[in-house]
């Protein structure tokens, strides 16, 4: 077998994808995430953002050139078993019209409390949790719709965490929110730092200051990479 890069967690070669329409969406694109890095994918609207988070999670296939997870193609693989190991928080997340905790038993439906309340933990949710008269069980037992933004999200990457993915992939989870709650998401998402990959897609250049480095994405292409405090600067 070939040898694996596992210092590349994800990895993107000459990745180009276009739509039906004929025009190219990514042309010729190369992207590396390291093992346990976090890295940010910025640029503005209709830069192709989207379709990078769609490529990364197996939605669509690339036209040309391959995406690697842990040094192994994601498409044409056994795509079921990267899904587990991938979790994804995108800007409207799916939540059933049901308890907290049916929502995250869906994601891993053998889990005990120890690790939901872990999850939620780890997410930085559990402050909507404890703190109410009748502690976890109600809140746990409360109904998704009931939930802010913010809560909403931040029960999404406690889900998203619960199935202990590698890769953690963030599409604009932040974008819909206000700056309060996004602070607060953003806040947990920087405490899972260097505990696994995680890669940041978003428009918005200070939602990614805790990055390792920044990509920056125009018109399909990377027109720049570095730390966010150089970008930042030369904004
Ligand atoms: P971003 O997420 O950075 O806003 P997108 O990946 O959504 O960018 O879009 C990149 C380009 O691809 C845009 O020009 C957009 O209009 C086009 N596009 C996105 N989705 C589709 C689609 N389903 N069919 C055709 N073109 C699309
Ligand atoms: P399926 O095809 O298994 O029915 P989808 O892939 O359509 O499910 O996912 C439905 C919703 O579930 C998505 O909108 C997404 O938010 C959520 N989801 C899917 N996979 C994960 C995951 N690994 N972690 C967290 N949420 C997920």
């Amino acid at each position: 077998p070939a040898a694996v890069e596992l210092r590349d967690a994800l990895k993107l070669e000459g990745v180009c994808f276009g739509y039906e329409d004929g025009r190219r969406t990514l042309r010729d694109l190369d992207l590396t995430v390291e093992a346990g890095s976090t890295a940010a994918l910025v640029g503005p609207s209709g830069a192709g953002k989207s379709t990078v988070a769609d490529l990364v999670s197996g939605l669509l296939a690339p036209t040309e050139g391959a995406v690697l997870v842990d040094g192994r193609p994601l498409v044409g693989g056994a795509r079921g078993s990267w899904r587990d190991r991938i979790g994804y928080v995108a800007q409207e997340t799916f939540l059933f019209n049901d308890t907290v905790r049916s929502n995250l038993l869906w994601a891993r439906p053998d889990a005990n409390e120890e690790e939901l309340v872990g999850a939620l933990d780890q997410a930085a949710a559990r402050k909507f949790v404890a703190g109410l008269p009748d502690g976890l069980e109600t809140r746990l037992g409360d109904r998704g719709v009931r939930l802010s933004g913010g809560e909403r999200q931040r029960l999404a990457l406690a889900r998203a965490l619960l199935r202990r993915p590698s890769l953690l992939i963030l599409d604009e989870a932040t974008s819909a929110l206000d700056s309060e709650n996004e602070r607060r998401v953003l806040d947990a998402v920087e405490g899972l730092r260097g505990r696994l990959t995680i890669l940041l897609i978003t428009h918005r250049l200070s939602a990614a200051r805790f990055a390792d480095v920044v990509h920056v994405l125009e018109n399909g292409e990377l027109v720049e990479s570095g730390e966010p405090d150089a970008l930042l600067a030369g904004d």
